[in-house]
């Protein structure tokens, strides 16, 4: 672990598997409550100065992406290990971690300055809030860790860093490449099971939490922040909705539409979880994605010729697994996949399930895993209709021959971004949140970094 910028170790540790044999390959420090509150001590003490300079703070920023991108090679099989994707995806995520610094470095944030009403200059500044907790999911743990923590540096915070108990190493090893970069205190790691994720945010030493994670979690961290009325950004869960539109060239919208739900093996909080298709199109639209499924090499992330990994743990395959049982015992059919592979660790076959229907659980909840129901619609308002009818709101897109209308229909989506011909494209310059239970708050460019201040007000008289 990286506390107070030390590295250390930990006497209790908990066992990490790798998803493609199923088996414990290693084992991570177990933080336990003295080594959190000197963690949290340690993030309280450095914040001082580090709020101070900013010139500073951009210099570490850039020296970090710098050691990152020097460190892709060790990093990215950690990843794979750990979390199963292929090793080329894994060195990509480290790739997109170190641009995130990199942005972040190149970033400047102003005062904004606008008048008064009695005709003085009102001026805004934007402070940061102080320690914050950023806490990581599993399914991209270096560039969602770099997310969380990046933009709380470039604001002036202090952070400790917990990633998934799942995918801890990646993590650990990122902090020992930044060990010595920034300033003793600054940014701590720390590894450990569900509860050290609940005993970090209740921590009275902490003043921000950015979480992302499960709509579950997200509450229970929203309830843990609320006596002490921490800040919180809460990245949650989504269930995206790709609508296919009558005019669209079924062969076309199947290539994109495929990857953007099964790239990372379906674990993605923005992928398409949902297809919606004309009753015209279904069939064929089924059958071209599922062509594409039965093509797709699933394999072990460190076979050069793997494109999709084993689902990265337990419990999430065996959810994957339930909920595809469920669909077709329900009446949808597989038109590829359905079913686990025979083999070790936790491979599912990509699957598409064809008449797939509202009620059934995988068209109603996040399923996260390489399994995409399509299901039939009448008319475009129905379309709408059923993709809004959800408690999420992350991200959806529309897909067709006509880019305007199909930019019309987009606009009816109630979520935080939509495309067109296209899903999951983002800049690191946009403001990305959901609506409803995707999330509060919004992460990218200056949106992120002002996510971890609060404004400033100083109203100076007319000369
Ligand atoms: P999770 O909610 O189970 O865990 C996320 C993190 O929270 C882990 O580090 C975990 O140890 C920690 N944690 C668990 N209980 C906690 C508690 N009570 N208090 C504080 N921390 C706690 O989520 P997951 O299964 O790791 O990740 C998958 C979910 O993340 C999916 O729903 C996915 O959509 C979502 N996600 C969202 C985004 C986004 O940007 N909106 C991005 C990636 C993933």
């Amino acid at each position: 672990m990286l506390i107070g910028g030390a590295l250390t170790a930990s006497p209790r540790t908990f066992g990490v598997v790798d998803p493609a044999t199923g088996e414990e390959f290693d084992r991570a420090p177990d933080c336990d409550g003295t080594a959190l509150d000197a963690a949290v001590r340690a993030a309280n003490d450095a914040w001082p100065d580090w709020r101070a300079d900013a010139g500073a703070r951009r210099a570490c920023l850039a020296e970090a992406a710098a050691a990152l991108r020097e460190a892709a090679g060790a990093l990215a099989p950690i990843l794979t290990a750990e979390q199963g994707k292929p090793l080329r995806d894994a060195e990509t995520e480290v790739a997109r971690a170190a641009a995130r610094f990199q942005h972040l470095a190149d970033l400047e944030i102003a005062p904004d300055v606008m008048p008064g009403s009695g005709g003085e200059r009102v001026e805004v500044y934007w402070r940061p809030v102080g320690p914050v907790a950023a806490i990581a999911p599993w399914n991209f743990p270096l560039q969602l860790g770099a997310a969380k923590a990046a933009p709380a540096l470039a604001a002036g915070c202090t952070v400790v860093l917990k990633p998934s108990p799942h995918t801890p190493l990646a993590t650990l090893a990122m902090g020992r490449v930044l060990a010595g970069i920034f300033p003793p205190g600054v940014l701590n790691v720390v590894a450990g099971t569900d509860p050290l994720g609940e005993r970090l945010a209740a921590h009275p030493g902490i003043r921000k939490i950015n979480f992302t994670g499960s709509a579950a979690t997200g509450r229970h961290v929203a309830a843990t922040a609320a006596p002490d009325l921490k800040r919180l950004t809460l990245e949650l869960g989504g269930n995206d909705a790709a609508i296919v539109l009558d005019d669209a060239d079924v062969d076309t919208v199947a290539d994109g539409l495929f990857w953007s739900a099964f790239a990372n093996c379906g674990q993605i909080c923005m992928a398409v979880k949902r297809v919606y298709a004309p009753a015209a199109l279904h069939d064929d639209l089924v059958g071209a994605l599922a062509e594409r499924a039965a093509k797709a090499v699933v394999g072990d992330g460190r076979d050069p010729a793997t494109q999709i990994g084993p689902i990265a743990n337990r419990p999430q395959y065996e959810r994957v697994r339930g909920l595809v049982a469920e669909a077709l015992a329900a009446g949808a059919r597989a038109a590829a996949g359905g079913a686990p592979l025979d083999r070790p660790g936790f491979f599912f076959a990509p699957t598409v399930l064809a008449g797939a229907e509202a009620g059934m659980r995988i068209v109603d909840e996040e399923q996260f895993g390489p399994a995409l129901p399509v299901v039939r619609y009448r008319d475009v308002d129905e379309a709408i209709a059923l993709a809004n009818a959800t408690p999420y709101g992350l991200c959806g897109s529309v897909w067709g021959a006509d880019a305007g209308r199909a930019a019309a229909v987009a606009a009816r989506l109630d979520c935080g971004t939509a495309w067109v011909n296209g899903h999951m494209r983002m800049s690191l310059d946009e403001p990305f949140g959901g609506t409803k239970h995707s999330g509060l708050g919004v992460s990218g460019g200056p949106w992120g970094v002002r996510a971890h201040c609060e404004p400033f007000v100083l109203h100076v008289p007319a000369p």
